[in-house]
C-alpha cells in the first residue's frame, strides 16, 4: 500500500502547528487516492516522546532521534529523508514551506527524482494528480499547477497557516519506528550556534486575538492607543509591512505574504488598507473588523464589519467600551 509522508517539524513544546495541518491535508488526499497510509517523519534530539504526541493522527510515525539532529540541519534531514523515500517510496510527500523546509525541499526533489511544487495554498488530488494552487508574484496571482501522481511519487511544500488542521481521525493510532542515524552526518556545513528569540517576544502566528496598525498610524508615537486598546482585548499587536519598513515594530509582527501567515479567532485591521500582500497572511477565516477612515478601502470587502472614521477618535472610544464591558 502507498503512503503519503508528512515530514513534521518539531517546536519547542511539542509538534509545530503545521504538522497537524500537513497531516489533514495528507488525510484529505488519502482519502481521494483510496488505499494509503499516512507517515509521519519526525527528527531531534530526545523527540521520542514528542513524536508519540502525533500517534493520533498517523499510521506510521518515523522517528530519527539523534543528537546530531539537535538542531534543525537541512542537509541532515535531507539525508535521512532520500533514504527514507527511497525505502518507503510513498506517493506523495509533503513539507511545510517553513524557513526549513525551502531549505531542504528542493536538493531533496532533485535527489529522490520527483516533481517538487512549492508553497503551496491548496490541494486537491483527482484522477491520478496532483492539483495545486500557489501564490506568485509576490500574492498577486494563483498559479494552479498539475503534476501526475506516477510510479516515482511526488511532493508538495504547504504554507503554514494555508491550511486548516483537523481532529484525529477515529481508528488510526501509529507504529512508532524508531530509525537508525548513520554517524558523520553533516560533514560540508558546520552549525555555529542558534539564536534565542528576545525575552517577551510574542508569536502572533500563535495569536488568538490580533489587533493589526497600518500606515494610518501615521508616528511611531501614536502606538500607544493600539498597544493599549490590544491590551484592554487581551490581543497580541500585529502590523502591515510599512510599519515594519519604518521600523516602528519588529519583522516578526509583520502579517502578510512577505511576512508571516497568521490564524487568530479576530483580527482588527486599523489604518490598514487590506492589499492583497498583507490580507495573503490572515488565514483560518478570523472574524475581521476594520477600522479606516476610507470607505473605498480594500478591506471593507473582506472585513466582518467596519466603521469608517478616524482611527484617533475611534480607538480611544473602542478600548474605553472593551474595559468598560469588562469591568
Ligand atoms: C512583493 C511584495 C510583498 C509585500 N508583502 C507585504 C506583507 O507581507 N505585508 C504587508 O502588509 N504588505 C506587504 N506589501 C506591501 C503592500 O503592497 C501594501 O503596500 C501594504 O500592505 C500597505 O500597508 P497599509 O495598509 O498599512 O498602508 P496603506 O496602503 O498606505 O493604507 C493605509 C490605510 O490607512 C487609512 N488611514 C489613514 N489615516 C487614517 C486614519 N486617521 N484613520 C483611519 N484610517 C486611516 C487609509 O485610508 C489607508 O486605507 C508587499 C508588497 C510587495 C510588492
Amino acid at each position: 500500500m502507498r503512503k503519503i509522508l508528512v515530514v513534521a517539524e518539531m517546536g519547542r513544546a511539542g509538534p509545530d502547528d503545521s504538522a497537524f495541518e500537513l497531516a489533514a491535508a495528507a488525510r484529505a488526499a488519502g482519502k481521494a487516492l483510496g488505499e494509503h497510509r499516512v507517515a509521519a517523519a519526525v527528527f531531534g534530539r530526545g523527540v521520542a516522546e514528542a513524536a508519540r504526541g502525533l500517534a493520533p493522527w498517523f499510521d506510521d510515525v518515523f522517528v530519527f532521534d539523534d543528537p546530531q539532529l539537535e538542531i534543525p540541519d537541512g542537509e541532515a534531514w535531507r539525508a535521512l529523508l532520500a533514504l527514507l523515500i527511497a525505502r518507503e517510496r510513498p506517493l506523495l510527500t509533503l513539507i511545510a514551506h517553513s524557513n526549513h523546509g525551502m531549505d531542504y525541499a528542493p536538493a531533496l526533489a532533485g535527489q529522490a527524482g520527483t516533481p517538487l511544487v512549492c508553497d503551496c495554498v491548496a490541494l486537491e488530488v483527482r484522477d491520478g494528480r496532483l492539483f495545486a494552487v500557489r501564490s506568485v508574484y509576490g500574492g498577486k496571482l494563483n498559479a494552479r499547477v498539475s503534476v501526475a501522481l506516477g510510479d516515482a511519487g511526488c511532493m508538495a511544500t504547504l504554507r503554514p497557516g494555508a491550511f486548516p488542521a483537523a481532529p484525529a481521525p477515529q481508528g488510526a493510532g501509529a507504529a512508532i519506528h524508531a530509525e537508525a542515524v548513520p554517524a558523520a552526518l553533516t560533514p560540508r556545513r558546520r552549525c555555529l550556534g542558534t539564536v534565542a528569540p528576545e525575552p517577551g517576544a510574542v508569536d502572533i502566528t500563535q495569536s488568538a486575538v490580533l489587533v493589526a496598525v497600518g500606515r494610518g498610524i501615521e508616528e511611531e508615537e501614536n502606538l500607544g492607543i493600539i498597544h493599549s486598546l490590544a491590551e484592554a482585548l487581551r490581543a497580541d499587536v500585529a502590523c502591515s509591512r510599512p510599519v515594519v519598513d519604518k521600523k516602528w515594530l519588529p519583522r516578526s509582527r509583520q502579517v502578510g505574504t512577505s511576512g508571516v501567515t497568521v490564524k487568530p479567532k479576530v483580527y482588527l485591521a486599523i489604518g490598514i488598507s487590506g492589499s492583497f500582500q498583507h490580507m495573503g497572511g490572515v488565514k483560518g477565516g478570523p472574524f475581521i473588523a476594520a477600522i479606516n477612515k476610507d470607505p473605498a478601502a480594500p478591506i471593507f470587502s473582506v472585513a466582518d464589519v467596519g466603521i469608517v472614521g478616524d482611527l484617533f477618535e475611534l480607538v480611544p472610544l473602542l478600548e474605553e467600551k472593551v474595559r468598560e464591558l469588562k469591568g
